[in-house]
């Protein structure tokens, strides 16, 4: 099945204690098609500036990924500026500049159809839910966002959680949006509204899974001896595990926490290099080597 997503493509300017990078290709639309890219084929809807490197988009076209959703418009791509201290799981977001994302009313492309699979990556819940209403999704639809839109668009993004199956949100994210300190709390009461299946990630501490029908479990994180920059984490887990669920016509409770696995194997290679730099230097029989040996790591 082919999944559609939608985010930001991103020029990002990160410092973590292990370096730091100027302007390197980065967003969330960016890190979860190229984590999707391994299992599914990938329409991307997104926009950039004309400032935006032109090899980056052959790399797209190169790992599966249909860019005639990513619009080139007149202006600056969406640039974000942040810095990591020794706690990975918090970034310090210096400056955020939607510049060409202002105003940007996408038009979907013939090849996107509602049969697809849609990842709503994470950009403002207003946008999610205007693509959301072009496309009409009839497949899986899943979410992700952030505390920028928790704490600046709620209403838009209580709305907009109506029409999807599966959220995706880290644990400070889904205390924030939910009030309550117990994730067991939070996560049914993200589900109250309407929410069928949510996943919270916990970064090093691995993830979290809940569905309306009362299925729960829990997937570490995959060990890793080096992190460099955890940028397009939680990005590239949600692209790996939705991309996962579009290579099969029927999501059993197998398949989703395979899912779930995959995603933080994905995630894994995106933190052990700068930008997008260990997704691209990664195959899929890595991954598969690494699924087994998390397979090892976790058997009881
Ligand atoms: P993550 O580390 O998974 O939370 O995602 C980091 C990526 O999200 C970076 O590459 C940023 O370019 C992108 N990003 C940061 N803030 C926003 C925002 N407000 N909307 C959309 N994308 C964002």
């Amino acid at each position: 099945m082919r999944l559609t997503i939608i985010g930001s493509v991103a020029l990002d300017s990160v410092e973590t204690p292990f370096g730091k990078k100027e302007e390197v290709l980065g967003g969330s639309a960016t890190f979860s098609s190229l984590s999707a890219s391994f299992f599914a084929p990938v329409n991307l809807i997104s926009v950039v500036g004309t400032d935006f490197p032109k090899k980056y988009v052959r790399m797209f076209k190169n790992h599966n990924i249909d860019t005639n959703g990513l619009e080139l418009k007149k202006g600056k791509t969406f640039r974000w500026k942040a810095r990591y201290h020794y706690d990975l799981s918090y970034a310090e977001t210096l400056s955020t500049h939607l510049n060409v994302f202002e105003g940007f009313k996408p038009v979907i492309p013939d090849n996107v159809t509602p049969k697809d699979n849609l990842l709503l990556a994470n950009i403002d819940p207003e946008l999610q839910d205007f693509i959301f209403e072009q496309i009409k999704p009839k497949g899986l639809v899943a979410c992700d966002t952030m505390n920028l839109w928790i704490e600046r668009k709620r209403k838009e993004l209580l709305k907009l959680l109506k029409k999807v199956d599966l959220l995706l949100l880290n644990d400070a994210e889904a205390r924030q949006l939910s009030g309550e300190s117990n994730l067991l709390d939070a996560a049914a009461y993200i589900a109250s509204k309407g929410v069928r299946m949510i996943v919270i990630k916990k970064g090093e501490h691995g993830s979290l899974f809940f569905s309306q029908r009362g299925l729960r479990f829990i997937v570490p994180a995959y060990l890793l001896e080096r992190i460099k920059d955890p940028t397009g984490a939680g990005d590239t887990f949600a692209g790996g595990m939705v991309g996962y669920l579009s290579k099969h016509s029927k999501i059993t409770d197998q398949i989703l926490r395979r899912a779930l696995v995959y995603g933080s194997i994905l995630a894994s290679f995106a933190v052990e290099r700068f930008s997008v730099e260990g997704l691209l230097r990664t195959s899929p029989e890595e991954v598969r080597k690494r699924y087994m040996h998390f397979e090892k790591l976790t058997k009881s």
